[in-house]
C-alpha cells in the first residue's frame, strides 16, 4: 500500500512564513517522505519590510525589497497560493481561502504577522496613514506626491510614535521634504526609541535635531481630522493644522487568528512552548509577530523580524522532525543587536560589542539586510545592483 503525502501549510509568506517554506523545502528528505508544501499570502510579494521607508526616498525600488513569490520559490518545489485566509478549524487543520480552495494539512504554520490597530483614537482610522506594506508605502507616497505639487509653502507632517518606525520615518521624509517640511514625532512616553541602547537613541535624538523635527514627548493625540491633529500634553489640550497624519502606533493580530480558541495573550498573540508548537496543539506551529513565544532559556521574545528569521530555522526543523519521528529543538533566541535608519545615507546600529552611526552604519546596515534577503538569486541580483548603480549614475553624470 503506497502512504499519501504528506502535506504542511504555511499561512503567510512575510519573514515567518517564507523563510520557514524555503528551510523546508531545503532539508533533507528521503524521496519516499517528501511532503507537499503550501504558502499562501494575500500579497503577491514578499516584504522585506525594514527596507520600506528607502520606497519612499527611491533609495530602493520595489523589486529590490518586495521581490514576488513565484519568483522566490521558483525550483524550491513549495506552491504558493495568492489568497486572504478567510477561516480555520483548527481541530481539522483546515484552512479557508477566500475565493479559494479548502486546504487540509497534516502541520499547519501561523506566519500571519500583525496589524496596525487605527481604532484608537477618533478619526484615525479616516485620516491618519498606517505604514506596514507595500499598499501602505504607495497610498502614503501618492499623498506626499499631492502635498510636494501643491503651491502650499509649508507641508506639515504628524508622526504618531516615536518607535523605530516613527523615527525612521521622520529622518526619511525630512530628508525628502527638505525646506518645505515642517515635522512633529508625537509620542506618549517620556523619551523617543524606548527600548533602544543609548547609543542608538542620542544618534537619533541628533538626527531628529539636525533636520528639525519637533518632538512631543509625553503626548497624547485625542482626535484626529481631515487637517488637523489634537494633542494632550500635561492636560492641556491643543488642536494643530497638519497635511498628513502617519499612524505608527501599536501592533495586534488579525481578526482570523483572535477569535481562534487557543491560548492567547492580552495582544491576541498565540501562546507557544518553546519548540514554536501552539499550546495543546502539537501539530500546529506558530512563529513571528502572531506568537506569544518563550524561548528555551524562557526569555520573552520581541515581534521583531529578527526573531521571525531565526524562528523560521527552527519551525522548519521542528516540523521536519516531527514528521519524521526526530527529537524537537526548542527556540535559541540570539539577539544580534539592533540597526535604525536615520535618513539618506545615515544609520545607527548597535550589537555584537559595536557601535556605529553615520554613513559607516548606513553601509553597515544595506550589507547586513543583503545578507538576509531571501535567496542566493535575490541577494545575487540586488547586490549586483547596488554595485553598479551607482557606477552607472556616476558615469552618466
Ligand atoms: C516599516 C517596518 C519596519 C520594520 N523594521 C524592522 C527592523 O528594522 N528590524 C526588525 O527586526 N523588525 C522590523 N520590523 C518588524 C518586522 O517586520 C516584523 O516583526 C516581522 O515582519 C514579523 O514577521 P512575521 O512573519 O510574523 O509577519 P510579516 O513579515 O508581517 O508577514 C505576515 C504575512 O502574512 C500575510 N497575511 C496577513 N494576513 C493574511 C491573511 N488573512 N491571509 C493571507 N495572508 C495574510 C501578509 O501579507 C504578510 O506577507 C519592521 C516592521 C515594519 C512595518
Amino acid at each position: 500500500m503506497t502512504q499519501q503525502t504528506e502535506r504542511i501549510c504555511i499561512l503567510g509568506g512575510g519573514f515567518g512564513g517564507l523563510y520557514t517554506a524555503l528551510r523546508l523545502s531545503q532539508l533533507p528528505w528521503e524521496s519516499t517522505q517528501k511532503p507537499e508544501i503550501i504558502l499562501v499570502d494575500q500579497s503577491d510579494r514578499f516584504l522585506f519590510s525594514p527596507l520600506l521607508y528607502e520606497l519612499l526616498t527611491g533609495e530602493l525600488q520595489t523589486w529590490e525589497i518586495a521581490p514576488p513569490f513565484e519568483e522566490l520559490l521558483q525550483g524550491t518545489g513549495v506552491r504558493f497560493y495568492q489568497a486572504t485566509v478567510s477561516g480555520i478549524d483548527i481541530d481539522q487543520r483546515r484552512v479557508q481561502l477566500q475565493d479559494g480552495p479548502e486546504i487540509i494539512c497534516d502541520r499547519l504554520v501561523l506566519a500571519l504577522g500583525g496589524e496596525t490597530p487605527l481604532d484608537l483614537v477618533p478619526g484615525a482610522a479616516n485620516y491618519a496613514y498606517p505604514f506596514r506594506n507595500i499598499t501602505d508605502a504607495y497610498r502614503l507616497e501618492e499623498r506626499l506626491r499631492v502635498l510636494e505639487e501643491s503651491t502650499a509653502d509649508k507641508i506639515r507632517v504628524a508622526i504618531v510614535g516615536a518607535g523605530y518606525s516613527g523615527v525612521e520615518l521622520a529622518c526619511k521624509l525630512a530628508d525628502r521634504i527638505g525646506e518645505k517640511g515642517r515635522f512633529r514625532l508625537i509620542e506618549i512616553s517620556d523619551q523617543i526609541l524606548r527600548t533602544s541602547p543609548e547609543f542608538n537613541r542620542q544618534a537619533a535624538q541628533k538626527a531628529l535635531e539636525t533636520r528639525g523635527v519637533f518632538i512631543d514627548l509625553e503626548t497624547k493625540v485625542e482626535s484626529i481630522t481631515q487637517d488637523a491633529i489634537t494633542l494632550e500634553y500635561k492636560n492641556q489640550v491643543d488642536t494643530i493644522p497638519v497635511d498628513l497624519v502617519i499612524w505608527t502606533v501599536g501592533t495586534r493580530v488579525a481578526p482570523v487568528i483572535k477569535t481562534l480558541p487557543f491560548k492567547q495573550n492580552q495582544r491576541g498573540q498565540i501562546s507557544t512552548t518553546p519548540n514554536l508548537q501552539v499550546v495543546d496543539y502539537p501539530e500546529i506551529f506558530a512563529l513571528g509577530d502572531l506568537a506569544d513565544c518563550r524561548d528555551a532559556e524562557g526569555q520573552q521574545v520581541p515581534a521583531t523580524a529578527q526573531v521571525a528569521f531565526q524562528q523560521a530555522d527552527y519551525a522548519a526543523w521542528n516540523i521536519w522532525a516531527s514528521l519524521t519521528n526526530r527529537p524537537l529543538l526548542p527556540f535559541r533566541y540570539q539577539p544580534l543587536g539592533e540597526m535604525v535608519s536615520l535618513g539618506i545615507d545615515n544609520a545607527t546600529l548597535t550589537g555584537l560589542g559595536v557601535k556605529l552611526d553615520g554613513t559607516l552604519a548606513y553601509v553597515a546596515r544595506r550589507l547586513a539586510y543583503l545578507y538576509r534577503l531571501p535567496t542566493l538569486e535575490h541577494k545575487l541580483k540586488v547586490g549586483f545592483n547596488w554595485l553598479v548603480r551607482p557606477i552607472i549614475e556616476t558615469l552618466s553624470q
